[in-house]
């Protein structure tokens, strides 16, 4: 799904953030990135999606060139990228349900089908009953999961979530990573950064440490820390 042949990025400031990075991340997986604050792991995730371009490497997403992609082509990739972050993004002044009708307006999706298919991804995250609230009517946890129907709406190949329990406390935690890990049954792969040692520890999926830019570490059932 994603193939990364000796990525390397240094920002303009001199920063080398990703360091000769390869790496393989097949269709299904469920990858959680660690490593300390600064360690790469944002970086990493915007060269999937091209927010950031590598200064030296390859990146192949689906077997296609996201190094190479024309800009006129990075629509149709970010199409098959659903992103979710630690303080959720939503817009304030649209409803649960506009929120999610966002992202498919944005694809050009017809306004029958989006009529058909918000609810029933609102239904999938268990926030059918909220479709007319507003975001600052809801917990963190329900908006969470409104960012992540949102994500999944297009029907995406990948999710990236960064830091996406950040702001929860550990049983809201606990309720996104079921989510999450009901999504990735159904064959969606997903890219997680966190620094959550419980969940990694819990979960014995793959790990891919970074440390100074560098993978350090790839476990297929891997713990937080080497050892865990
Ligand atoms: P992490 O997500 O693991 O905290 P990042 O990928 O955000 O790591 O950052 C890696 C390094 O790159 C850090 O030293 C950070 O300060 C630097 N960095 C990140 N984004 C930028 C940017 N836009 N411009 C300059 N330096 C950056
Ligand atoms: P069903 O599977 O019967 O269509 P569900 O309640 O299980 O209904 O799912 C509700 C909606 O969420 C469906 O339209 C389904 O396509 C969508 N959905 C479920 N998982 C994903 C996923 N990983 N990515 C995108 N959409 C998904």
């Amino acid at each position: 799904m994603i193939q990364m042949y000796n990525v390397s990025k240094c920002y303009p400031n001199g920063v080398n953030a990703l360091v000769d990075v390869s790496v393989t991340i097949e269709k299904g997986n469920f990858v959680f990135l660690v490593g300390p604050s600064g360690a790469g792991k944002s970086t990493f995730t915007k060269l999937i999606f091209r927010e950031e371009l590598p200064t030296s490497g390859q990146i192949l997403f689906d077997g296609k060139s996201v190094t190479r992609m024309k800009d006129s082509e990075v629509p149709y990739l970010r199409r098959q990228i659903g992103v979710v972050f630690q303080d959720f993004r939503l817009l304030p002044h649209k409803t649960v349900f506009d929120n999610v009708a966002f992202a498919m307006e944005i694809v050009e999706a017809p306004r029958r089908k989006i009529r058909a298919r918000v609810p029933q991804v609102l239904d999938m995250v268990g926030l059918a009953e909220k479709a007319k609230l507003h975001p600052h009517q809801l917990s963190g946890g329900e908006q969470q999961r409104v960012s992540i129907a949102r994500a999944i709406v297009n029907d995406p190949l990948v999710i990236i979530a960064d830091e996406p329990t950040g702001n929860l406390d550990p049983e809201t935690a606990q309720e996104i990573m079921n989510l999450l890990l009901s999504i990735n049954g159904r064959g969606t792969t997903i890219i997680m950064a966190t620094h959550a040692r419980d969940i990694v520890d819990n979960l014995r999926r793959r790990v891919i440490a970074l440390d100074g830019g560098q993978i350090v570490r790839d476990e297929a059932r891997g713990g937080y820390e080497a050892g865990d």
